[in-house]
């Protein structure tokens, strides 16, 4: 058995991400300033995006995008059950009604099959989530969104690095970005708003600081532009230049994280391939890559009969950290109680909801723990 603990999620920080980030605290400047800006060029270069506005977190850049839409009471926004709360908070919080579309079996992301029946005359928006990695298959979902000339803006907070028929995603339409720790690139809590609709890029830009026209920073006067004024309420969701700095230091080895988190996913595969009651989610055979946010197995029904949470804290036991991502949304409290779903209306969400499990992946692990990860698993199934 493990000695020491394997948590599911570590971020990697080196000595020159350390050192860079010490050097801004050094600076004189510490908030929104010329670093972030520089994140933000960064990462629009590396997505081929047309735009990127940084934030500190991707529920910010949901709630901004809310908020430049008007989306409010009557409106319809529809998002799968099976993602983080933050974005169904949202819409619940904005007075709109969010509306879940069920998921795939095995890769657990809608689709134009699950969404289309659900669009009518009050909704607004479509919020699908590119999950754990995987790519969406977009282009259907496109079509569908241009066809009923509705919004699609994709929760990309799992798909930093991942690419769909060969495009960066970011590149194109819109997409929300999350830097937080368990992500596969971290600045501590960050986001990146990327769209190729200049106008809705201006907009959230104006309502991340105040609905000030400018930027917290004024690069000719070193410091805040005095004469900025209010041209719309807005909110306080800038990046700090302390943040950024990490940031940069993440996306330069990106790719590099993508690379080492899918050789453990494939060690993972191919290890876990003969356990009969371990069943992992399937790789879309659409043209992608795959970005390994998090590697997610189902629970089947199993001999030794235990359930999902006996099944983690047995892991745990052993020194095997694990997660659940996601417990559908729908199931839970204030969602039972105020947005009742028909009976069967989410049953591969909520199938999948009760079995899946997030097993360690990270960048600094090695292959030997992913072995000790999946030893762990006989045992407790034996
Ligand atoms: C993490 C996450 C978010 C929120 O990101 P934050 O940066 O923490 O606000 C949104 N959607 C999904 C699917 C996530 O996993």
């Amino acid at each position: 058995m493990r000695t020491n603990f394997l948590p599911f999620s570590k971020p990697s920080i080196s000595e020159p991400e350390i050192a860079e980030v010490s050097k801004i605290l050094r600076s004189g400047w510490i908030t929104t300033g010329a670093k972030a800006t520089e994140f933000e060029e960064a990462f629009q270069k590396y997505c081929t995006a047309d735009g990127a506005v940084a934030l500190n977190s991707a529920t910010a850049g949901m709630h901004l995008l809310l908020s430049a839409m008007d989306i409010g009471p009557g409106d319809e926004v529809i998002t799968p059950s099976m993602t983080w709360v933050s974005t169904v908070n949202l819409i619940k919080l904005a007075g709109a009604t969010p509306v879940f579309a069920d998921i795939d079996q095995d890769t657990l992301m809608v689709s134009a099959r699950t969404v289309a029946p659900l669009i009518n005359d009050r909704t607004r928006l479509i919020i699908p989530v590119h999950f754990a990695g995987a790519a969406l298959d977009l282009k259907p979902l496109q079509k569908l969104a241009a066809e009923k000339q509705i919004k699609l803006v994709e929760d990309a907070a799992h798909a930093v690095g991942t690419e769909y028929h060969g495009v960066k995603i970011g590149q194109q339409g819109t997409a929300i970005f999350s830097f937080h720790p368990i992500k596969n690139m971290t600045c501590g809590e960050g986001g990146m708003f990327c769209s190729d609709d200049a106008e809705l890029l201006a907009h959230i830009r104006r309502l991340k600081f105040h609905g000030l026209g400018v930027d917290a920073y004024d690069r000719n006067v070193q410091g805040r532009a005095p004469q900025a004024e209010v041209m719309e309420p807005g909110f306080k969701y800038n990046l700090t230049d302390i943040a950024a700095s990490l940031g940069l230091g993440q996306l330069a080895r990106l790719d590099s994280f993508i690379e080492k988190r899918t050789l453990l996913a494939r060690r993972y595969l191919e290890l876990l391939a003969d356990i009969e009651e371990i069943s992992p989610l399937t790789v879309p055979s659409y043209p992608m890559r795959h970005a390994w946010h998090l590697f997610i197995i189902r629970l089947k029904n199993n001999r030794s009969g235990i359930d999902r949470e006996t099944f983690m804290m047995e892991l745990k036991s052993r020194n095997i950290g694990s997660g659940i991502h996601f417990k559908a949304v729908h199931t839970q409290k204030f969602y039972r109680e105020t947005l009742p779903q028909a009976k069967n209306a989410l049953p591969v969400t909520e199938w999948n909801s009760e079995r899946i499990c997030s097993l360690p992946l990270f960048p600094d692990m090695t292959l030997e723990d992913v072995d000790d990860v999946v030893a762990a698993i006989k045992e407790v199934l034996a």
